[in-house]
């Protein structure tokens, strides 16, 4: 018998191909990053590890956002990181600034009143940014016309070679959400948020689909569990966040005050909503994308993944993730039963 490393499954493993991917085998998609100028070695340092695991070969263009104009350093900085597309937005006051059902004084209020009660508690900007993310980045004229995006952040690491396209293979198999993480969100960020989706659904329950996952985020009594997606990382087919749907839901949240009065973020808002809106089959964990951010790392614990990875699955969070054992469990739920469920 041969030893391991010479049978043909190691040997195919380890050849990993660098061809570049044949046209008609890519997305209509984007790299996109919201950044300060202030960031800039944090991001250089995610795009060399994306590139090198990923994007070297893929080729996928960036699409760098901030609500303030990059300084040239900034783009300097980046140019020398990537030989790939980088295109460069800043952001407008329609896309980024108060919920039109807040006051910039009663804001200014209640951050007084929150700022020691959970992180940014007292941050105007991250508010801002939450709201961004939730209902607004898919509408900037340069994520207007992509069908798919892959977010991106400053100081996040990439442990393991991704040898396909991600967002080919969700293409191929009809998944609309990608994602590495799944923690649980601290209660008090969100304290009327379920309340709002609850009115939402009730009014609205004609847009939503006969079955879904909201047994994700929903426990049996009715009550959000707070989990969700880490949105740092995360892939998505844009149809989701431009559904009728989506768009009456983020609607509703941002006539509701909780992006400014309490501080929810877009994580538990794409969470919830990609939980109401799709089935199992279209959400998919991505355990074989080693991924760091600040506070949190995936490792893949398959040994197979250890000659692609240089990280370490005993230290990986998911496999302990009250949350993401639940995702690997928690089957579709349907409507009728949600309805049930959210008046109780
Ligand atoms: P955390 O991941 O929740 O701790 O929040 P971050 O500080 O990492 O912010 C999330 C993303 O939004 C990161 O990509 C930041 O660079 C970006 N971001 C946060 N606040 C601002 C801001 O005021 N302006 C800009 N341009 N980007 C921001
Ligand atoms: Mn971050």
């Amino acid at each position: 018998k041969e030893p391991a490393s010479l049978q043909v499954g190691h040997l195919e493993a380890a050849r990993v191909s660098y061809d570049p991917p044949a046209p008609g085998e890519r997305v209509n998609g984007a790299i996109v990053v919201l950044v300060r100028n202030s960031e800039l070695d944090g991001l250089r340092k995610s795009m060399r590890m994306f590139e090198d695991r990923f994007n070297r070969r893929f080729k996928y263009p960036y699409v760098i956002l901030n609500d303030q104009n990059f300084t040239q350093e900034f783009m300097d900085g980046i140019k020398m990181i990537t030989k790939n597309e980088v295109r460069y937005g800043v952001l407008d006051d329609t896309l980024w600034g108060y919920s039109p059902s807040v006051t910039p004084n009663q804001t200014e209020i209640m951050l007084e009143r929150n700022k020691n009660r959970y992180l940014y508690g007292g941050s105007l900007s991250y508010r801002f940014m939450c709201r961004f993310q939730s209902g607004m980045f898919y509408r900037h004229p340069l994520v207007r016309d992509l069908d798919w995006y892959w977010r991106l952040e400053p100081d996040v690491e990439y442990y393991c070679d991704i040898d396909y396209d991600p967002f080919v293979y969700m293409r191929d198999r009809g998944i609309k959400y990608g994602f590495t993480i799944a923690p649980r969100e601290g209660r008090r960020t969100v304290e009327s948020l379920w309340y709002h989706t609850r009115e939402w659904i009730k009014k609205n329950s004609h847009l939503l689909p006969p079955r879904s996952l909201v047994n994700w985020v929903m426990g049996t009594d009715g009550h959000y569990n707070m989990c969700h997606f880490w949105s740092n990382f995360e892939i998505v087919d844009l149809s989701l966040y431009r559904s009728e749907a989506y768009e009456s839901y983020f609607r509703y949240l941002d006539n509701a005050t909780g992006f400014f009065y309490e501080r929810w973020g877009d994580a538990p808002v794409h969470s919830i909503a990609a939980s109401l809106l799709l089935a199992k089959g279209e959400i998919h964990w991505f355990e074989d994308i080693g991924y760091k951010h600040p506070g949190m790392m995936h490792c893949p614990r398959d040994p197979e993944m250890h000659m692609k990875c240089v990280c370490d699955p005993a230290r990986s969070y998911t496999y302990r993730s009250a949350c993401q054992t639940r995702f690997a469990r928690v089957n579709n739920m349907a409507k009728e039963r949600m309805l049930q469920l959210i008046d109780l």
